[in-house]
């Protein structure tokens, strides 16, 4: 099967590891003789997928019994408004670090439940670079930020740090796991699955369990954190092949040498394509220099054109995906965990012969 380089931002290109794994199980789960989505959730065989899922997620980023983690839906978008829901209300402000349209969306959703301060914002320079200060309020009910922006190909470096005593809220979509985290540090993590961790269709919530107790009782159930909590994910039918595949994949990151493994070869992956981008006189990234990201490197050529003739070209040699967010122009490259680096070197052969010819 001829596999192309896929530089989709997401859902992306998987580990072929993981693929095969879920192909043989997909027409039976070890050898019960049923498909792993065939499978009731409730059932013994599926349970224990499921808690093998947690349990490699939680070997995977060292994740204390203080926190739960849970399997949810409806995307990140859908934790936009469900984190203010849970933990913000009319008399309360928390703060947001805006750095991205994603961020400017969650911003959306958290003004429905309470007040928002915004902590910085990098939009002046449409969202090139990750600001260094941040004015936060006084005791904010929590503290959100975005660590990577996925259509700006901007990343912090590490994390913020609040006001102490603000639980740190983090939107880590396009780069959870893709070097180590210090999860006692965040109040919550999520993350769709669709980048880094497997299929779409499932969102990855890691919550510390005295936040999960903050949230009002009065909502519907499936907006509570607790209710999630208290039936291990499966208050109502979840995403269960999403669930087996994430499992595969932090299996998958254990063997590239954990959080720390994979976090080397991204930079090393990342690193001919920056390096060339910053010697061409064609192509330009976009990102200023201390704010790159290693999951998605943005870069123009200046001349909408050119940028068209480009991503042709590219698509026509098997490079799929480089056309950047609809919003921005240009061209990205997503490389998530799965990306292989001997597809970042042949897309920089390729840019290079492009240059020569079009430069
Ligand atoms: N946050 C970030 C950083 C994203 O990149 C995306 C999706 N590309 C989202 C949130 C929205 O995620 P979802 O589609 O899972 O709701």
């Amino acid at each position: 099967m001829n596999r192309v380089y896929n530089f989709s931002a997401g859902p992306a290109v998987m580990p072929v590891e993981v693929l095969e794994e879920a192909r043989e199980n997909m027409l039976s789960l070890g050898d019960t003789g049923i498909g792993v989505m065939e499978h009731s959730h409730r059932g013994k065989p599926f349970v224990a997928v499921a808690e093998q899922a947690e349990a490699n997620c939680r070997k995977l980023a060292n994740i204390s019994d203080d926190y739960a983690v849970l399997f949810l839906q409806g995307g990140a978008s859908t934790q936009f408004f469900t984190v203010p829901q849970n933990l913000l209300s009319k008399d309360k402000t928390a703060d947001y670090l805006v750095t991205g349209s994603w961020s400017k969306k969650a911003v959306k959703e958290a003004k429905l439940f309470g007040n928002v301060n915004i902590a910085c914002s990098s939009e002046d320079r449409n969202f090139c670079y990750i600001p260094k200060e941040c004015s936060y309020s006084d005791a904010p009910a929590y503290v959100h930020f975005t660590s990577n922006n996925t259509i700006f190909g901007t990343q912090f470096a590490t994390e913020p740090e609040g006001p102490a005593g603000a639980p740190l809220v983090c939107d880590a979509s396009s780069d959870i796991f893709s070097r180590p985290i210090d999860v006692s540090k965040y109040g919550i993590i999520y993350a769709g699955a669709q980048k880094n961790l497997g299929p779409s269709g499932l969102t990855l919530v890691i919550i510390r369990k005295d936040l999960i107790e903050q949230g009002p009782s009065d909502l519907p159930s499936m907006l509570q954190y607790r209710t999630h909590a208290n039936n291990d994910s499966m208050f109502n039918t979840p995403p269960t092949f999403g669930i087996f595949a994430m499992g595969l994949v932090f299996k998958w990151i254990e063997k590239q040498g954990g959080l720390a493994g994979v976090a080397q070869k991204n930079a090393a992956k990342a690193k001919p394509l920056y390096d060339y981008l910053d010697g061409s006189s064609l192509f330009k990234a976009t990102a200023d220099q201390d704010s790159r990201s290693l999951m998605n490197v943005c870069f123009v050529t200046g001349d909408a054109d050119k940028d068209a003739k480009f991503i042709a070209s590219a698509k026509e040699e098997g490079f799929d995906g480089l056309k950047g967010h609809r919003s921005v122009g240009g061209m990205r490259a997503s490389i998530y965990n799965a990306f292989p680096a001997e597809g970042v070197t042949a897309l920089v052969d390729f840019m290079r012969d492009f240059e020569a010819k079009n430069g």
